[in-house]
């Protein structure tokens, strides 16, 4: 992913963890990074700890990499779902697979 992108989506990561402290947890913080990122790590919530760790990718230069083949996930996918890990052809092939398994 290009840097532009990275920091445009480590705009909207921080974007959404400060309306999730807001809505969920009745935090309000600036929109600094820093004070999101710190006012996020008070709660051991899996939707903030995902995000926190899509920062953590976006800050490592991986993010929008699928974790299974390493292609890039496309934008739209990424900006539906900001801690999507797999593309799309991965997310199919893993959804088969537990249908099959039931
Ligand atoms: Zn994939």
């Amino acid at each position: 992913m290009k840097s532009e992108d990275l920091s445009k989506f480590d705009k909207l990561v921080v974007k959404k963890l400060r309306e999730l402290l807001i809505t969920r947890h009745k935090v309000v913080v600036d929109e600094s990074k820093q004070q999101v990122l710190e006012a996020a790590s008070k709660f051991d919530s899996p939707d903030l700890n995902e995000l926190v760790f899509a920062l953590r990718r976006i800050e490592k230069g991986i993010y929008g990499q699928c974790v299974i083949c390493r292609h890039d996930i496309p934008a739209d996918v990424l900006e539906a779902n900001l801690t999507a890990r797999l593309c799309p052809s991965c997310q199919t092939a893993m959804h088969e697979k537990s249908d099959t398994s039931r």
